[in-house]
């Protein structure tokens, strides 16, 4: 029997038995024939695939976030613009354009599926098919997709739970909407006179930028955003250094206060005379500044993320040692009716070996090839992802396919002009170009400057191809570069 038969056999109706979801076993354990953990991109885009193929079928989605699945790219990005956010709520008209625009959650009753939403899966038991629920439930799958995509990181920087409560609130991390309406709030307040960004990644300097074009905006120069970050310069670990110092500079000369080469040993409360009368500033500890110490009202803590495996782990699924996560085929398959999407998933790039990827582009494409497979598909993966990244204010944006890593050889092909413009940086700005990463004398990475995606099909080609390079001379024509 099916598990929707045996839900009928307790007297569940097939067709009503999703939108009336018992909220406990008193009736007896639950069946569904697929069920996705997970509120992301890759639970949303194995939803449209599941569809697509079958409209009947019947999906749950177990997600311990407030929301129906979505899209958080814009927290680092337009929601910081949109001038109709003028209070720490999203409005109603907003909510819709940011559905429509970026898929921020819809109202759980326009899916198809049933949304449980504010509940965690807290085991798992393949042997029995089974998931257990923090609300006491256990529902039985015939499949099941684990998106529960990655954790803010955090324990080797500040030790949350030693520090005290009103400390406590002046840190966060930020990865969902619960966090940008926590920092808007924060934001938005008078009294917050500094916000430090800890972490010069994609989410650390995204969001200071928005933040900053933000005051920008609103004439405020009674805010100050600063950026600390243990490289050399922001987005180090990912750029060539020429690269990063040029970002760096365009930031510092946007007013962020960046601090390149620094680390946070501490987080105290402050203790300056002039602060004397309040609660909440922070002073935080440094390595490698000259005053060994930085006062602010809001930290928000931007140092990667840890693919959330525990699911699979304790179930004794398999997990990848190097590169995190949990390990899947080309179909996105973990074992038997189990699979993974997203960035907890560890798979097999053709071209570039076995790996995880941490952006939205990934995530729709890999939940788009377990949602076909839950349903009966025989799809596999066959493909490059890409990313973007937007510095809003600073004009610059970049997509990228394949490895983008700074410890590896790049190859830069570029034009560049003079800004004349008044006002805005003095010297040469990067125009157009490509950055090509070579491991060895394959290409296994290339990176769009200012090109609004042209040339990303054929990094692609070139990249699954495992194209080798001869000389150096050989990459400049691969994407033709507009001269000024
Ligand atoms: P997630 O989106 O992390 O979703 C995982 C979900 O699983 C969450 O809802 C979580 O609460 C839930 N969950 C986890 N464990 C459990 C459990 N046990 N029970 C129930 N639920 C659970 N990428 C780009 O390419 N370009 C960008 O511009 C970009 N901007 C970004 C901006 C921000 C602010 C952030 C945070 C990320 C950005 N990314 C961007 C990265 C991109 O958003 C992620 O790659 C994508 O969200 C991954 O999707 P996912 O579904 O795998 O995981
Ligand atoms: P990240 O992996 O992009 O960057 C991590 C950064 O953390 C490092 O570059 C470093 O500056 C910093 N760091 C690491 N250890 C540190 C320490 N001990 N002290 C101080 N700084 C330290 O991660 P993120 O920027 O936190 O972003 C979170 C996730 O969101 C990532 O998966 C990222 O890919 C994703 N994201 C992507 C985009 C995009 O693609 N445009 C935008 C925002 C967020």
């Amino acid at each position: 029997t099916t598990a929707l038969d045996s839900n009928e056999e307790k007297g569940i109706p097939a067709t009503a038995f999703f939108k009336e979801l018992p909220t406990n076993n008193t009736a007896g354990p639950l069946c569904v024939p697929m069920i996705i953990v997970g509120g992301g991109t890759a639970a949303w885009s194995a939803l449209e695939a599941i569809y697509e193929k079958n409209p009947t079928a019947q999906v749950l989605v177990v997600t311990e976030e407030p929301y129906a699945p979505y899209n958080r790219t814009p927290l680092s990005k337009e929601m910081w613009s949109i001038p109709s956010i003028a209070a720490a709520n999203i409005s109603k008209d907003t909510r819709a354009e940011l559905e429509y625009k970026y898929h921020l959650p819809k109202q759980p009753e326009s899916y198809r599926a049933s949304i449980m939403s504010n509940v965690s899966v807290t085991r798992l038991v393949p042997s029995e098919n089974k998931i257990e629920l923090s609300n006491g439930m256990e529902i039985f799958y015939e499949k099941l997709l684990l998106a529960t995509g990655g954790k803010p990181s955090v324990s080797e920087l500040v030790n949350m739970s030693s520090l005290d409560p009103s400390i406590q609130q002046g840190i966060i991390t930020y990865r969902g909407i619960a966090d940008f309406e926590r920092l808007y709030k924060s934001f938005v307040n008078p009294e917050t006179r500094n916000i430090t960004i800890l972490g010069g990644g994609f989410l650390g300097s995204e969001l200071a930028c928005s933040l900053q074009t933000r005051l920008h905006q609103e004439n405020n120069t009674k805010k100050q955003i600063t950026l600390l970050c243990p490289e050399a310069g922001v987005l180090g670990k990912f750029l060539p250094r020429y690269l990063s110092d040029y970002i760096t500079k365009q930031m510092k000369r946007y007013n962020i206060d960046v601090r390149p080469g620094v680390s946070v040993f501490d987080v105290v409360p402050s203790k300056s005379s002039e602060d004397m009368n309040e609660h909440s500033r922070l002073q935080l500890q440094l390595f490698g500044w000259k005053d060994n110490e930085h006062i602010t009202d809001q930290v928000v803590i931007a140092v990667g993320i840890t693919p959330r495996q525990e699911l699979a782990e304790e179930a004794g699924l398999e997990t990848d040692p190097v590169a995190g996560g949990i390990r899947v085929n080309a179909a996105m398959q973990v074992e038997g009716n189990i699979y993974a999407a997203g960035d907890v998933a560890s798979f097999w790039d053709r071209a570039l070996g076995r790996r995880r990827v941490e952006h939205w582009d990934h995530a729709l494409v890999t939940g788009r090839i377990a949602g076909e497979n839950m349903a009966g598909g025989n799809v596999t993966y066959d493909w490059e992802s890409m990313f973007w990244c937007d510095l809003v204010g600073l004009n610059i944006s970049f997509e990228a396919t394949g490895i983008i890593d700074s410890s590896l050889r790049t190859v830069g092909v570029w034009t560049l002009k003079n800004s004349l413009r008044r006002g805005e940086f003095s010297d040469q700005v990067l125009n157009e170009g490509v950055v090509w990463y070579l491991r060895g004398n394959q290409v296994v990475g290339a990176l769009l400057w200012n090109r609004e995606g042209k040339g990303l099909d054929v990094a692609r080609q070139i990249i699954g191809s495992k194209h080798q390079i001869s000389s150096v001379q050989d990459l400049t024509n691969l994407i033709p570069i507009q001269s000024e």
